[in-house]
Formats: C-alpha cells, sequence, structure tokens
C-alpha cells in the first residue's frame, strides 16, 4: 500500500523498528478471539500483522480503513483479553492502519475530515463489493453502484439505491464510499446516516454555526446519505439538503442516498427534493432468490471462516426468504450452537441436525413471516384507499376511524404490541381507546358478515405478503 510510505521511521508500529511478535503468541491470540467471539471471526485476520513492543502493547497492522473500523470499534476488548489470557501480561492491542494519517483521526472527509463518534457511521469491512452476491433482486443496483465508485460524478447522479430493510442498501453505499477511498484518495467523502445528518442540522442551528456546517457538506466530492425516508416530515432539513443538494449538484459532485421506497413513495418528502432523486437513477434493490441466498450464505459463512455443508446452505436458504439479515442471524445461530456443542472444529462437519436445531424446531428463526404493524398499515391502507398519514392522525370521521381501528384490532390479533404500544403508534391514543377499537371490531366480525369478509380478505393479504 502506497500511504505506507508517508511513515515517520519514529513510528512506533514502523516494520522496519518494531521487532515482530513471535508468530506461535499471536496465533494463539487468534483462536483465543475465535473461540471466545466467533461471530466477530473473519478470515482476513490472517493478514493481520502483529509488531511487539515495549510495556505490554502489541501493535497490530491492517489492510484498510474499514478492517480498522471493524478492530477498533467490535474487536478491541476482545482481542485485549485473548492477548491477556495468551501472554499472561497486561497487554493490549493497538490497530493500525497505514492509510490513516498519523493524529488519528478518521480522514474520510480530508481536510476537516470527522472523527469517528461525531455522527458519521463506521465503514464495515465486510460490506465491501467483494462480498456483494448479485442476483436479478439487486444487479441493476449493483452495476449502478460500480459504475458510480468509478466514475463518481458523471456516471448516474444522483444514484437512489431503494428497497426493503436488510437488502443491501447499506452494504452497496459502503461499498462505493471504500472503493472511492482506495481508488480517489483525493476525493472527500462524507457518508453517513439520515439521522446524522438531521442531528447535525439541528446541532448547527442551535449554536448558530450554519456556516460550517452548509462549508462543509457543500464541499464535499461525494455526499452519501443512507435511510433518507427518516427526513420524513422534517421540513427544515430538508430544505437545507435541497440547497446542499443543488450546489453539489451543480458543480458534479456525486449524490448518492438509499431509502426504504422510492422517491415519489417516500412519505412527507418535498416534491422539490422528489423531483430531484429522481434526475439520476433510481435503483430498486429486491429479496433474493433462492439461488442468490444460496450464495448470500455461502459468502458469509465462508468470511467467517465456517464450513457449511450444501445440505445446510439449501435447509437455510429454503427456509429463511426475507432478508439476507436474517440469513446472517441463521449463521450466527447456527455457529454459536456448533460451538458450545463442539462441532465443526478440527475438520468435522456440522450436520444438518444441528442447523435445525438451531434455527427451531417449530419453524423460524425470529419467525420472519411475523406479520408486522407495517404490513398491517400497508395492507389496510390498499384495501380501504386511505393515506397512512391519516391513520396516524387524529381525525375522527369515520372513512379514516374504521379503517385505524381495523388496524387496531389486527395489530392485536398477529403483533406483541401492548394497547399502549398500538395507541402510540396510531396517533398517540391511549389504551382505553385502543381496546374500544379493538372490541368494535371483534363484534363486527363475530355479527357482520361484510366486515367479517373485509377483515378474513386484508389477513389473506397479510400471508402472502
Ligand atoms: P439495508 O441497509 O438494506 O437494511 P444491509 O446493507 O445492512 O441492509 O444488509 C443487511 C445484511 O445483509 C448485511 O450484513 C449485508 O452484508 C447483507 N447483504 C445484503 N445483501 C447482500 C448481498 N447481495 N450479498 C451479500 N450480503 C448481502
Ligand atoms: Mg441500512
Amino acid at each position: 500500500m502506497s500511504a505506507a510510505a508517508t511513515y515517520q521511521r519514529s513510528d512506533p508500529f514502523d516494520p522496519a523498528i518494531a521487532p515482530r511478535l513471535d508468530p506461535g503468541v499471536w496465533h494463539r491470540v487468534l483462536t483465543h478471539v475465535r473461540l471466545t467471539h466467533p461471530t466477530l471471526n473473519r478470515t482476513w485476520f490472517e493478514s493481520l500483522e502483529p509488531r511487539q513492543l515495549e510495556n505490554g502493547v502489541i501493535h497490530v497492522t491492517c489492510d484498510s480503513l474499514a478492517q480498522l473500523n471493524f478492530l477498533s470499534g467490535q474487536c478491541q476488548q476482545p482481542f485485549n483479553s485473548a492477548a491477556q489470557a495468551v501472554t499472561n501480561r497486561l497487554s493490549v492491542v493497538m490497530f493500525h492502519c497505514p492509510q490513516l494519517r498519523a493524529g488519528g483521526v478518521m480522514d474520510l472527509a480530508g481536510e476537516g475530515g470527522w472523527a469517528p463518534g461525531d455522527g458519521a457511521m463506521p465503514l464495515s469491512p465486510d460490506y465491501a463489493f467483494e462480498n456483494f452476491i448479485t442476483g436479478p433482486g439487486n444487479s441493476l443496483a449493483h452495476a449502478a453502484a460500480v459504475a458510480v465508485s468509478d466514475n463518481p460524478g458523471s456516471a448516474y447522479n444522483p444514484l437512489f439505491l431503494h428497497g426493503g430493510v436488510g437488502l443491501g442498501k447499506t452494504h452497496l453505499l459502503q461499498a462505493i464510499c471504500q472503493r472511492l477511498l482506495d481508488s480517489r484518495p483525493d476525493l472527500k467523502i462524507l457518508y453517513l446516516s439520515c439521522d446524522a445528518f438531521i442531528n447535525q442540522f439541528m446541532n448547527a442551528v442551535q449554536s448558530g454555526d450554519m456556516n460550517n456546517f452548509r462549508y462543509r457538506y457543500r464541499h464535499a466530492d461525494v455526499l452519501v446519505i443512507d435511510d433518507i425516508h427518516f427526513l420524513k416530515g422534517r421540513e427544515r432539513t430538508q430544505e437545507e439538503l435541497f440547497h446542499t443538494f443543488n450546489t453539489l449538484y451543480q458543480q458534479k459532485k456525486q449524490i448518492i442516498l438509499s431509502a426504504d421506497a422510492p422517491p415519489n413513495e417516500v412519505p412527507e418528502l418535498e416534491d422539490r427534493l422528489v423531483s430531484r432523486f429522481n434526475w439520476g437513477l433510481v435503483a430498486p434493490i429486491e429479496k433474493p432468490c433462492f439461488d442468490t441466498r444460496v450464495a448470500i450464505l455461502r459468502t458469509k459463512a465462508k468470511l467467517r471462516g465456517l464450513e457449511l455443508s450444501d445440505e445446510i446452505i439449501q435447509y437455510v436458504a429454503g427456509r429463511i426468504d426475507t432478508n439476507t439479515r436474517e440469513l446472517e442471524g441463521a449463521i450466527t445461530k447456527i455457529q454459536g450452537l456448533a460451538l458450545i456443542s463442539n462441532q465443526g472444529q478440527g475438520g468435522d462437519e456440522i450436520d444438518l441436525a444441528l442447523a435445525r436445531r438451531a434455527l427451531g424446531d417449530n419453524g423460524q428463526p425470529d419467525d420472519p413471516k411475523r406479520i408486522t404493524i407495517e404490513a398491517i398499515i400497508d395492507a389496510v391502507v390498499r384495501y380501504y384507499g386511505v393515506k397512512v398519514s391519516d391513520l396516524h392522525s387524529k381525525k375522527r370521521n369515520r372513512s379514516v376511524a374504521f379503517p385505524r381501528q381495523i388496524c387496531m384490532y389486527l395489530s392485536r390479533r398477529h403483533t406483541r404490541y401492548s394497547l399502549e404500544e398500538v395507541g402510540g403508534y396510531f396517533g398517540g391514543r391511549d389504551h382505553t381507546t385502543v381496546l374500544h377499537g379493538v372490541r368494535t371490531v371483534k363484534n363486527l366480525v363475530e355479527t357482520n358478515p361484510d366486515v367479517a369478509g373485509q377483515v378474513k380478505a386484508i389477513e389473506q393479504q397479510l400471508d402472502a405478503s
């Protein structure tokens, strides 16, 4: 890596002056981490470079900023404990990455870059293009993401990715950032969650520091904001984003956004933002098909150094068809159970029976078919042709109140939310109102075939979705 040349010879982890740690010791540290924290294990741990220094500090260099983020964000304690257990001394492990300039500020944004913790999200090395599996549901989004990383500002601007939860939006956004970090270190990349953008905007307003805020966002080369649907109803933040967008767009700076729905369907988003978000490429990400699920499971297992037979992979892929995050959860469960059952170590295979047990005898992990309030609202809105915002509102006319009561009834029947929680969801109503709504619908279902038919039709939609 060329950036390594920027090190001063006095750097404590300069390979030229720091003695290597005994490979046997390091191997035991890694093994310890793998055993105590199997889900943290990554195959690239093998490429970490450990150096021993006095004072019990083991300096470890890794290959990329994303790896550094993962190590210092999630692995610090496990590695410290492992080092202490193995050396019997009070050792600590310090992670370094040659791409990171001395001083420790995460330099994603060039000058004035952010420090970890100031609202920017850490990048995960798991979320690289190499680990992203393409299939019919995501190939357009993937191709567009690659194109944008190769030609920021000119391929598709803005790039807008949308899809349900756990389908890979964040993965692709991070993959773009990581590829750009590697190929275009000159670029100032700002990558953050929509929440962070909102918070930073509000802080800037409160502290009267708008100039700094604007300077920062309007001088980015690449602006990446994840989960833009959280802008819902945030008028002032939307206005600020509108101006930021215009400034960046005019200068041909790349803008990349993600949301849980296409621009026109994000609720309470200003029309002028909707129209701008549609200027570039809007690419959907859909649920992975069986073959894609199989490939994803293989990649994820391999990434964690876990051996799973084809039989188990096919079993899991057949069992879980909701989203990729659930697939990962299944791997974690299998890995956990294998560990305590002493399977899958030292060459023996994890057997299908164990996988079945890990995912629960009577169904799927966390019951991915579980009906959510969102699904209920969705079905009710479609059935009665009302607006989602009306269901959440205080409006009491029957054309809105009745569908809302149906929602309450179905929420109580199909989800585990309490009366209070359901009330909170629908316009902050108290539990007696919810109880009344539930009872009203229940009586009607028992006495009025018309209403019973409506409820049944909606429930069928829920089962089908
Ligand atoms: P979202 O942001 O859309 O909610 P994420 O990007 O966080 O979803 O993805 C959830 C998990 O699924 C992550 O661990 C991600 O790596 C994984 N994932 C999603 N899609 C894919 C894919 N096509 N290939 C490999 N992993 C995927
Ligand atoms: Mg996400």
